[in-house]
């Protein structure tokens, strides 16, 4: 593809080439020599003019032959050098500077027509009396209102195709200059778009082969640099998502894996009576919880993946946050009593309605509250709060238990994710509440965020957008 761009640029650098060869070769040519044969026209018609005003009335009296006259016009030819002429309107020559006319033998002009005389002049062989291209001027001779002849200057078409030459010989050499000058062009797209595209092709040919890791080097501080670094960004979004789904693959196998092996030892040891049979019920229930942990898994893989498909698909409606949050926490109202954990409501008003997924959002508190009582300790209060400002309705849910340790702050939202701490506490967790939980809150176009500290607590604050309902 490189190569193609590169030979069109060149190609079209020819065309142009020529192209402005030609133009000067046809276009400046004519319009060079016309100008310079209008100039010469110009010049040599001034001179007609005053011989024609000058001797006008020895041509009415065809008094030709009268010495001084002709004397005086040989020296206009002198002057100007080229020769005079003088013809009636019939187009007999009565005078030529060079040469003596026979009065006996007339020299016409066969074919002359006046009409001609209508642009002051002609180039051309003059009705075949020269054997080169002239130009030849003409001023007519006025007698009252008729035109009694003519005053014809001729001139060698010579001399004006020589500086015409000369003028083009200039430009050929200007253009030439130009040209190599333009090579500048060349040099500077070479430069700034082929040598990069082609990096670029043979960089999205390593990506494209899976290897991420391939250097782009390409640091410029235009379109095609903006270019390269997206394709870079691109290239380590595209490993770290492969990164991403080999370790959810391994997680998710692990996770499987270690229920399923301890149901399977469990199973066999009651088989082969290495678990005498009156300990099966406790055992029994041991199995069952591990089911229920299977079970979680399964739903919360199924919630992401939903997640995931449906995308940004929301089924949102007005609805009243509190009767959430009071419904939410009720159905945590068996295990708050077990480990003597009282949920507070700090809740703004009798209602607040908030704009969004009612479902989705009911999933979030269940999670941050199921969180937030598995992670405090016996005898403590989780707080749940809800705040207005502008047109946003912040939710936090506030615990006094064993906190998040800094490092894992930004870990907590990936999937299967569980701090070192929290291992040992929550055996059933399964990593992916929070991830969950952002997925739902993001798809929202809204924010959460955490506030931890270690052995003293969590806060997670999320947004939602109110309600136009509110206050009627
Ligand atoms: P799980 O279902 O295992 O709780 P989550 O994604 O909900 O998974 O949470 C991930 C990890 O974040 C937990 O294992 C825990 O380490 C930490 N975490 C979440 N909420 C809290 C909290 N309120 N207090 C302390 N740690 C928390």
């Amino acid at each position: 593809m490189g190569k193609t761009i590169y030979l069109k640029f060149i190609l079209a650098y020819v065309i142009f080439g020529l192209l402005s060869f030609t133009t000067i070769a046809t276009l400046t040519s004519s319009l060079t020599l016309r100008h310079l044969t209008n100039a010469k026209a110009d010049a040599l018609y001034r001179e007609a003019t005053l011989v024609s005003r000058n001797y006008a009335s020895s041509f009415y009296t065809n008094n030709m032959s009268t010495e001084s006259v002709q004397n005086q016009l040989k020296a206009i030819d002198t002057y100007v050098s080229a020769p005079i002429w003088i013809i009636d309107s019939s187009g007999e020559v009565l005078f030529n500077s060079r040469k003596d006319m026979d009065p006996e033998a007339p020299l016409f002009i066969e074919d002359f027509d006046p009409a001609i005389t209508r642009n002051y002049y002609i180039t051309g062989n003059f009705f075949g009396k020269f054997d080169k291209e002239m130009l030849s001027v003409f001023s007519p001779i006025n007698s009252g209102f008729n035109i009694k002849g003519y005053v014809i200057i001729h001139t060698s078409m010579e001399e004006i195709l020589t500086s015409r030459d000369k003028i083009l010989n200039i430009s050929y050499i200007t253009l030439f200059i130009i040209f190599i000058l333009s090579l500048i062009i060349l040099v500077v797209f070479t430069d700034t778009v082929f040598l990069p595209i082609k990096k670029i092709t043979v960089a999205t040919e390593e990506f494209a082969a899976g290897n991420m890791e391939y250097p782009l080097d390409i640091h410029k501080d235009d379109e095609i640099g903006y270019l390269a670094a997206s394709l870079t960004y691109m290239a380590t979004e595209i490993a770290r998502t492969e990164d991403n789904q080999k370790k959810f693959i391994a997680n998710v196998s692990h996770d499987f894996r270690s229920p399923l092996t301890s149901i399977k030892g469990y199973l066999e040891a009651m088989l082969d009576g290495t678990i005498p049979p009156e300990l099966n019920e406790k055992y029994l229930k041991i199995l069952l919880n591990e089911t229920d942990r299977l079970n979680k898994l399964t739903s919360s893989l199924l919630a992401l993946n939903n997640l995931n498909i449906k995308g940004m698909v929301l089924d949102k409606i007005d609805f009243d946050i509190h009767s959430v949050i009071k419904h939410t926490a009720e159905t945590f109202e068996g295990t708050c009593t077990a480990k003597r954990i009282s949920i507070e409501l700090i809740l703004t008003g009798d209602t607040l309605y908030v704009f969004a997924d009612m479902g989705q959002i009911q999933q979030v508190l269940y999670n941050l509250l199921d969180n937030a009582i598995k992670f405090s300790p016996d005898n403590s209060s989780i707080i749940i709060e809800t705040t207005e400002k502008n047109d946003k309705i912040f939710i936090s849910v506030k615990d006094s238990g064993i906190g998040i340790p800094k490092d894992d702050l930004k870990l907590i939202w990936d999937r299967f994710y569980k701090s070192d701490s929290s291992r040992g506490k929550d055996k059933k967790g399964t990593g992916l509440g929070l991830s969950i939980t952002k997925e739902i809150i993001q798809a929202h176009n809204e924010n959460i965020n955490v506030i931890s500290t270690e052995g003293v607590g969590s806060e997670f604050l999320f947004t939602l957008p109110k309600s136009k309902k509110n206050g009627t």
